[in-house]
């Protein structure tokens, strides 16, 4: 069962090319992340010591796993990816031991990328949910931070965290030497949401299709409900037995899955 907790994933096979926009929020990953793996000598020729922990925040599904994954890939590291609610809902009396055992993997497997899914539910200022107890929580924290400070940030084991409420952190999450580089991952803007419909539309067999009107109804949508929208249309040919999908087939998926992720966010 600590499969599910802790994925582990050799190289990701997940290439910048699958990201639509976040041009200038790559870049900064591979900055903190990628280079200090692939090309340290640089760090240390201009005497700069690169940020020991990467923080990505935004709504979901705007590609912040992607972007991690593709990083691996491109440093061709070991990805190892922690649910901080996982650990908080199901590990209950083992946190503290799960990050020493996470830490302890990442160096084995380096070069190596540590990504941590959800780390409000470690580090977040209040627990509201009872379910664990604060201490347990707590503990957790204090062993992560632990692993944090006892770092070499020009090792082969870099770290980022990825968290939907920035504001929810706890403060020493954020100091120097922990979780230094906080970069924004937002909603895509029209230019990105374009990107984003031709990457996952690239397969589809569609038949009098404007993307530009397609632009227009994905408003607001994100990465993955993009994705969502294109498999569904996908589907909704299928089902009209047809060969290829029409822009009916479209509208159709943008209505069931924006209603979808709508009332996913009012049970939230
Ligand atoms: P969460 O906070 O829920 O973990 P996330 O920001 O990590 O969300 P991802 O897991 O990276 O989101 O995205 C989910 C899926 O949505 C991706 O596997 C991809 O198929 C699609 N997607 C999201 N953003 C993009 C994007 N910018 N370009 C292409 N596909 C995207």
């Amino acid at each position: 069962s600590r499969v599910r907790v802790m994925e582990l994933e050799e190289s990701p096979n997940v290439t910048f090319a699958q990201i639509g926009g976040l041009k200038e929020e790559i870049e900064e990953v591979r900055e903190a992340v990628e280079y200090p793996l692939t090309r340290p000598e640089i760090f240390e020729k201009v005497g700069v010591e690169p940020p020991k922990g990467i923080l990505l925040y935004g709504p979901p599904g705007t590609g912040k796993t992607l972007i991690a994954k593709a990083v691996a890939n491109q440093a061709k590291a070991t990805f190892i990816r922690m649910s901080g609610s996982e650990l908080v809902h199901k590990f209950i009396g083992e946190g503290a031991q799960m990050v020493r055992e996470l830490f302890s993997l990442a160096r084995e497997k380096s070069p190596s990328i540590v990504f941590i899914d959800e780390i409000d539910s470690i580090g977040s200022m209040r627990t509201q949910d009872g379910t664990s107890g604060s201490a347990e929580v707590q503990r957790t924290l204090m062993q992560l931070l632990a692993e944090m400070d006892g770092f070499d940030n020009r090792g082969n084991v870099r770290l980022m965290a990825a968290t939907n409420r920035v504001d929810m952190l706890d403060p020493a999450l954020l100091r120097p030497g922990r979780f230094d580089r906080i970069l924004e991952v937002s909603l895509p803007d029209e230019k990105s949401r374009l990107e984003i419909l031709k990457i996952h539309s690239a397969k589809l067999n569609m038949k009098d299709v404007e993307i530009n009107s397609l632009l227009k109804i994905t408003e607001n949508a994100t990465g993955a409900e993009i994705q969502a929208i294109c498999r569904e249309a996908g589907m909704n040919a299928v089902r009209n037995n047809s060969d290829y999908v029409t822009m009916k087939n479209f509208t159709d998926a943008v209505f069931k899955v924006r209603r979808k992720t709508r009332s996913e966010d009012i049970m939230y």
